[in-house]
């Protein structure tokens, strides 16, 4: 592996050749997270694939020129030809590799594989999920000079990455943008010296033997397991969402309000979130309608007399989405009056759905004791039902899901291990 300039980039890359090449930055969390996976296939793949790397800011022109806006972004090239997808943000080692073996011959791919030597390391405490429950337990660990390991299958930060504005984690007089505080905890505790495995995939989680195997042949082994992988947000189950979802319907507001300027869009929910993000997505859109299936809001009083009093919002209670449709640059959401059964078309620009979360055990579900809506259960030291396993945050049973209550379960979890671990 070797990094060269733009100045080299015609006679390195598009002289012929097969090549991946990394644009990367400094001080860039995502970049950090792919370093030791390009290093590591480097050496797997490096006698027939070229790994280059080149810095993007010191070579803004050729960046533009490729039109490489992001860091990292890895560009994969066969005799001079770009080829396959270009890969951004927190990039899994599986689609690195995907990309690799697309440009090679089979048999060379297999002996290749054969000859991927299987890893093992061992921590003290591995830690599912690097949301601000996951993260402020890795910094107490931390400096309690427990080794530990931040496992995420995406980057670190949760949910608070792409929340839009915090207004209510203490210490901050004004709102905070979601991702500098996810950022701001996610460096506090990497600066500490937590060891982070992020963006990878998992495929075995073993919670008795306390094993985790990360992109297939990587085994990280630990005393103690805490479970901080959080929620997924609920779908609505309408015909049409699954396919339209990225597509006209979205779950996150800060991701994707921008690309409503002074459009229409629907809101499905009335909780917290939906009631919140729906005065963000306001910033951006012309009207907003909510629907929501009751017959007033969940959301907490303040929240509710905002959108009220919001010109742009309107909502239409006890309706619940039937079908979502595109027809042409629309999408038609098709709701249902609960009482009165009648249905009606509603044609927006897109569709933002915020309707409720499930917690994220797909990998450990048969082996936990779970409340009634699957969450884990746990007891005041956030121990679950299996020895040595402790779960903390959203993935919990409990009443609030907050930043500050999974910071709180966070840090209860980490005294009460570094104190067995004693
Ligand atoms: C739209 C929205 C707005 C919100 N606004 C606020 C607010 O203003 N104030 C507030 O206090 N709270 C807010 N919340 C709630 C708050 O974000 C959560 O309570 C908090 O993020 C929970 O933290 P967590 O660490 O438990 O989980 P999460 O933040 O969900 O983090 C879980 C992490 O686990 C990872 N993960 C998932 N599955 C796995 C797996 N199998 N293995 C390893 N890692 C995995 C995920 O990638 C993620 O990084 C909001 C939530 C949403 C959805």
């Amino acid at each position: 592996m070797r990094e060269i300039t733009g100045a080299e980039f015609d006679n390195e890359v598009l002289n012929g050749g097969k090549v991946v090449l990394d644009f990367f930055s400094t001080e860039c969390p995502p970049c950090e997270a792919l370093a030791s996976k390009f290093e590591d296939l480097s050496r797997l793949y490096g006698s027939d694939i070229k790994f280059l790397k080149i810095f993007r800011q010191g070579n803004r022109e050729l960046a533009e020129k490729l039109g490489v806006k992001s860091s990292p972004t890895l560009l994969f090239f066969n005799n001079g030809q770009e080829v396959s997808t270009r890969l951004t943000g927190g990039i899994k080692k599986s689609d690195i590799i995907h990309n690799l073996d697309s440009v090679l011959p089979a048999d060379k791919v297999k002996e290749i594989k054969s000859l991927i030597k299987p890893s093992v390391s061992e921590f003290d405490v591995i830690i599912l999920g690097a949301g601000p429950g996951g993260l402020t337990a890795g910094l107490y660990l931390c400096q309690s000079k427990i080794n530990t390991v931040l496992i995420d299958i995406a980057l670190p930060g949760g949910h608070v990455a792409t929340t839009h504005e915090v207004s209510n984690y203490p210490g901050f007089i004004e709102p905070q943008a979601g991702y500098m505080l996810s950022h701001s905890m996610s460096e506090q505790t990497k600066l500490c010296g937590t060891i982070y495995k992020v963006a990878v995939d998992i495929t075995r989680v073993d919670l008795e033997k306390k094993e985790v195997i990360i992109d297939e042949y990587e085994t990280v082994k630990a005393k103690r397991i805490i479970i901080a992988t959080g929620t997924t947000p609920n779908l609505t189950g309408a015909p049409g969402e699954k396919e339209l979802k990225g597509k006209g319907i979205s779950y996150c507001a800060t991701c994707d309000a921008k690309y409503y300027n002074d459009k229409e869009v629907i809101v499905i929910g009335g909780g917290n979130s939906a009631v919140e993000e729906s005065e963000y997505i306001t910033r951006f859109v012309n009207k907003l309608t909510i629907v929501h299936q009751f017959d007033k809001l969940t959301a907490n009083k303040q929240a509710q007399d905002r959108v009220f009093k919001n010109p742009k919002i309107n909502i239409l209670f006890e309706n619940e989405p039937r079908a979502f449709i595109k027809e042409g640059d629309k999408i038609v959401t098709e709701v249902e009056n609960v009482k009165t059964k009648e249905r009606q078309k509603l044609v927006s620009d897109g569709v933002f759905i915020f309707i409720g979360m499930k917690p994220n055990i797909d990998l450990f579900r048969d082996k936990l004791e779970l409340d009634s809506w699957g969450f884990i259960k746990t007891d005041e030291d956030m121990r679950t039902s299996v020895q040595g396993v402790y779960a903390v945050g959203d993935v919990i049973s409990k009443k609030y899901r907050q930043i500050t209550t999974a910071v709180a379960d966070g840090t209860i979890a980490a005294m009460a291990i570094a104190k067995e671990l004693d």
